[in-house]
Formats: structure tokens, C-alpha cells, sequence
């Protein structure tokens, strides 16, 4: 057996070492024939059945989505239950049976081709890629049609032996697909298409299961059964590895597994520097229920709070919008599960890559387009009720409201003055709330970090989001995986960005932290530490060994060297200075 090597991206960390599981897509093996007269009609109920089916598979999956499932998983249902109905799919392909006679299968592949044409014509990545959610949704519409079964995850003969580990490679992976995977043996995820912020490398974080996207030729080279290793921390898959390869990998894993464990004991241990000052790490969470795993890594408190994953994944509710009681009630579920530790609200980033409904794919570059705040001012009424849902939550525990996206000062007054306006209307109605809330901007576009005096006037801390500020600052999109290669935190833009943001944040009396990716990559913890940053908020999976590298970190030492990092332009330079940075 031929051993070789493919080189994708990382997207969710360690290693996994099994057989590969291939799914291939349905859609490549279908019969063709030509359906008399008097059964077109009947062919006609076929497809529609199968279509109804599916609705059907798919309602089921949502309403059996586990508590702990990861958010995104009932928004990505909710696309496909969408994509499902709309008449390209649920309508085109009757006609063609009916003008054609061809049989079911046939005439949905022909539609779906004719409309993956179309999306190849699209200009905007993000939209193209959404050819590949149509033909996830047709792969199950086939499955149903050929008597194939809708769960994809193999079953094992014997239920009393313990399952092989296996790793899933597919040209892409559906998210619902995803929920298959939770519970049985997959132990790493492999796939042709897909970048770092694509959904199965969201789902794939969400679980902490190692996972390389961005293959391009994966499922074509490697074949059912390989032995692979997935190295999700160097982006790397080995099919077929010698025994030397494989053993070094198992004694890596061994290692990584004592390392985590090790890990665990830091829980309790104040994030002290070597000289002496403490640094506040803070959680990102999605919903509520991601409390206790932030209390759990030790968190001082939630930095980010994503509230737009309570807008989403609504099941049946999807173009709905949860009123004043619900929100309120998610948001002081978070503020009791923190015992007391703040909790920063981060208000409605919908747009770009996390749309709440389907029109906003209208837009021609949506993430330039009405995005977060801008959302949230073009639509004063639903913004009152989130602002008065936190308001009313901050009477139970510390909150802090964040606003994202902010680039203009009269965007700022505009939403200092919609929080007055919540804060009076729950006066007048003697509803209680903290009268001292702090209002922070998150600082994620570029012109807001050059303006930044602007902000500091009327904020009462920022909150660094690089993973927006990389994208606006070199204009790569953070979710396309043709210029991954192109996104650059260690670029020196950013770098001095990032530094300068923090300088004048602090010089102006304001706390600033980061809770972009930058804050939870430990092979950064000392490079933001010597710019000055005392404050990060991650994903809490990342949390204690950020914490680690603080405690080993002489402040004094690291703050020298950034310093002439930062003066630093030559990218092979900076480079090897930041990883010398942390063997100090
Ligand atoms: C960011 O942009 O860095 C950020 C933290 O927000 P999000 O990833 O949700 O856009
Ligand atoms: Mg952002």
C-alpha cells in the first residue's frame, strides 16, 4: 500500500490515528430511465414523498439535537430544512419528469447540476460555497429515493466489542451529517473543501476533534479502510504511514495526553506572571450552557458572549425572532451559571458569514455589508428589546454590554443613545437593572483601531476582535480557503494595530482585552503580553494553557523583545522572533 502525504488546513487541534471512513456522494451513482406516460404522475409522488421524508428526517434531527450539541448544528439544519423547500429543489425537478419522463433520480441530479453550474458562475465565494449545502440536501433526497439509509455513520456487528476508530474523510461534510458522528466512534475529520471558519470547522472546534480541511483531492486519493493520521495541528493527513511514522505519532499522542492532564491542575492557580502581575483570561462562550465548561478551565469571567446563536438554529421558529422574556432569560442563565464573575454580552453580530435568514444572502459582499451594529441601528425595534433584556439581566450579577463592529462615532452615540432610551423606558416601568453598566466597542475594523481616540471618549473598554481585523486589515476573507494562506496574524499591519489599540487603550485609564483567535493561540500568549495586553478571552478548551504560558512568563523580558518585533517588517524576521519568544 502506497504511503504519501496531503497538506490542507488545520482547523481543530491533535492527533488521530484510525481507518478511513469514506463518504462518497450519492449523487455520482444513479440509474437513468425513461418513466412511461401513465406513471409519470406516480414518479411525480415519488420524489415528493421522498422530498416530505427528508423534511421529515430533518425535523427529527432538530428535535433530537442533544442539550450539549454544539449551536451551530441547529442552524445548519434549519439551511438545509430551507434550501429543502425552496421550489428549485422541491419544484423544478416534478417539471421534468413531467416534460422529460425521466425518473426521480434523474431528474433531481439534472437539477442539481444545472444549479451547481449557476453557483460556479457566482463571483463571491461564500455564495458559491453554498452549492455544496444544495448538494448535501440532494444527496438526502437520493439516499431516500435508492433505499439507502439516511444515518451515514457505519453500524458495528458486534455491539459488545469496542468500535474501530475511524476517520471520516468526504468531500465535504454536512453539518447534520455531523450529529451522526457525535456519538460513535469518529475520531478525526478530513475534507476536499472548506476553509478555517467553514461549518465543518466550526462543528469540528466545537467537538475538539482533530480535523484538516481544504484537502482538495483527499477523497479521490485516499481509499476505504487506509490507516491515516490526521495531524490537526500541522494540517497534515499521512495515508498509510510506515511503522516508524505511526509510532512516533503514538508516542506525540501519549505526550499530548499527559500534557492536557498535567493541565488540570493549573484550574484553581491564579494567572500570575514570574514578575508578579496578574492577567484576567476570560471565556468566549455561544449560549448559556457553555458556562459551566468556562468555569470548569478556571475563567475569571465570559469576555464574549456570541449572542447571536440564541437568534439562530430556532428550529421551526428560524425567521423568528426570541422576544424581551426569552433573551432576557438566556442572558441571566449565563449571569447565575458565573457565580458572580462578570459577563460580557456581546450584542447581535448577524451578517456575513453568520446570516439570520436566508435573504441576507442577498448581499454582494456581506461581510462589507449590514453586519452587526449597522443590523442592529437599521432595525431600532429589535435592538430596544436585546438592550432592555441585558439591562434587565445586569440586576442579577456584573454584566457588560459589547457592541460589535462599530467604525463611526455616530454609530457609537446612536447606540449609547438606544441604551439611555432602554435604560429610561425600564425606569419608568420600575423594572431594576444596573445603573452603572459598562459599555464596551469591540475593536475589529481597522478604521476603529486608527480612530481610536474617538472611541476611548466614549466607551468604557474595547474588546480586540482579531479575526475581523485581520480580515478588513489585509482584505483576505476569513472564510474562503482559496487565500487562507494569505491570513496573517503575524503580519506587521497587525501587529502594530493590535499594539497601538492596546497603548492608547490603556493610556486612556480603559481596560482593552482580545477575544479574536489571537488570544487563545498559546504560541502568541507572549508576544500580546509584551505588548501590554493583561486581558484575554478564548474558547475555555484553550484556556489553561494560555494560563500556563503566562505563569512561566517573565513580563519585563517579553515587553523588550516585542518591542522590537514590532519595529521589525521582514516576515521571516518577526517569524522567528515570536518563536523565540517562547523559549525564553
Ligand atoms: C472577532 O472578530 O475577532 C470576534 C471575536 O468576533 P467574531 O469572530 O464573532 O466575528
Ligand atoms: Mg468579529
Amino acid at each position: 500500500m502506497a504511503s504519501f502525504l496531503l497538506h490542507g488546513i488545520p482547523v481543530s487541534r491533535g492527533i488521530a490515528i484510525g481507518r478511513a471512513h469514506l463518504l462518497t456522494p450519492a449523487a455520482l451513482d444513479v440509474k437513468h430511465y425513461l418513466v412511461p406516460e401513465e406513471q409519470v404522475e406516480a414518479e411525480v409522488r415519488r420524489l415528493q414523498d421522498a422530498i416530505a421524508a427528508v423534511h421529515h428526517n430533518l425535523q427529527e434531527l432538530w428535535a433530537g439535537l442533544p442539550k450539549d450539541a454544539p449551536t451551530e448544528l441547529g442552524a445548519f439544519i434549519d439551511v438545509h430544512a430551507l434550501i429543502l423547500s425552496d421550489p428549485m429543489i422541491s419544484e423544478a425537478p416534478l417539471d421534468i419528469i413531467r416534460a422529460r419522463h425521466y425518473n426521480a433520480e434523474w431528474a433531481l441530479v439534472t437539477q442539481i447540476d444545472e444549479l451547481s453550474a449557476q453557483f460556479d458562475e457566482i463571483e463571491d465565494p461564500y455564495l458559491r460555497e453554498r452549492k455544496y449545502d444544495i448538494q448535501q440536501v440532494a444527496e438526502r433526497v437520493l439516499k431516500v429515493l435508492t433505499g439507502t439509509a439516511l444515518s451515514v455513520a457505519p453500524v458495528f456487528a458486534d455491539e459488545d466489542q469496542p468500535p474501530p476508530q475511524m476517520i471520516v474523510v468526504a468531500h465535504d461534510i454536512s453539518p447534520a451529517d455531523m450529529l451522526a458522528f457525535r456519538d460513535r466512534s469518529f475520531i478525526g475529520f478530513v475534507t476536499d473543501v472548506g476553509g478555517q471558519n467553514s461549518h465543518t470547522a466550526i462543528v469540528a472546534r466545537s467537538l475538539d476533534i482533530p480535523a484538516v480541511v481544504g484537502m482538495d483531492q483527499a477523497s479521490r486519493l485516499v481509499e476505504q479502510d487506509d490507516w491515516l493520521i490526521v495531524d490537526g495541528d500541522a494540517g497534515v493527513v499521512i495515508c498509510n504511514p510506515s511503522q516508524l511514522v505511526l509510532e512516533q505519532y503514538r508516542a506525540r499522542q501519549i505526550t499530548m495526553a499527559k500534557a492536557r492532564k498535567r493541565l488540570l491542575k493549573l484550574k484553581k492557580t491564579p494567572a500570575i506572571t514570574r514578575d508578579g502581575t496578574t492577567i484576567t483570561l476570560l471565556a468566549n462562550i455561544e449560549l448559556p450552557d457553555d458556562c459551566p465548561a468556562a468555569l470548569e478551565a478556571g475563567a475569571n469571567g465570559v469576555g464574549l458572549f456570541r449572542s447571536e446563536f440564541l437568534f439562530m438554529g430556532r428550529g421551526a421558529q428560524a425567521l423568528r425572532i426570541p422576544d424581551e422574556e426569552e433573551q432576557f432569560e438566556q442572558y441571566r442563565k449565563a449571569v447565575l451559571a458565573m457565580k458572580g464573575r462578570p459577563v460580557t454580552i456581546r450584542t447581535l453580530d448577524v451578517g456575513a458569514d453568520k446570516p439570520l435568514d436566508q435573504t441576507d444572502h442577498t448581499a454582494l459582499n456581506p461581510a462589507l455589508g449590514l453586519r452587526a451594529i449597522r443590523y442592529c441601528l437599521a432595525e431600532p425595534q429589535m435592538f430596544l428589546v436585546q438592550l432592555r433584556a441585558i439591562l434587565r439581566a445586569s440586576a442579577f450579577g456584573k454584566v457588560r454590554i459589547l457592541i460589535p463592529m462599530l467604525a463611526h462615532a455616530f454609530e457609537i452615540d446612536q447606540t449609547l443613545g438606544m441604551i439611555e432610551q432602554a435604560k429610561i423606558q425600564l425606569r419608568d416601568e420600575k423594572i431594576r437593572f444596573d445603573e452603572g453598566i459598562e459599555v464596551g466597542a469591540m475593536i475589529e475594523i481597522p478604521a476603529a483601531a486608527l480612530a481610536l481616540p474617538l472611541f476611548v471618549r466614549r466607551m468604557d473598554f474595547l474588546s480586540i476582535g482579531t479575526n475581523d481585523l485581520i480580515q478588513y486589515l489585509l482584505a483576505i476573507d476569513r472564510v474562503d480557503y482559496e487565500v487562507a494562506h494569505l491570513y496573517n496574524p503575524l503580519h506587521p499591519a497587525v501587529l502594530q494595530l493590535i499594539a497601538s489599540t492596546i497603548a492608547t487603550g490603556h493610556k486612556a485609564g480603559l481596560d482593552v482585552a482580545v477575544c479574536g483567535e489571537m488570544a487563545g493561540d498559546v504560541k502568541l500568549t507572549r508576544l500580546l503580553l509584551g505588548m501590554g495586553l493583561r486581558e484575554f478571552s478564548m474558547h475555555p478548551a484553550q484556556l489553561l494553557a494560555v494560563k500556563q504560558e503566562i505563569l512561566n512568563t517573565d513580563l519585563g523580558v517579553v515587553t523588550t523583545r516585542t518591542r522590537r518585533i514590532l519595529r521589525a517588517m521582514e516576515p521571516g524576521e518577526i517569524a522567528s522572533a515570536v518563536e523565540q519568544l517562547q523559549t525564553l
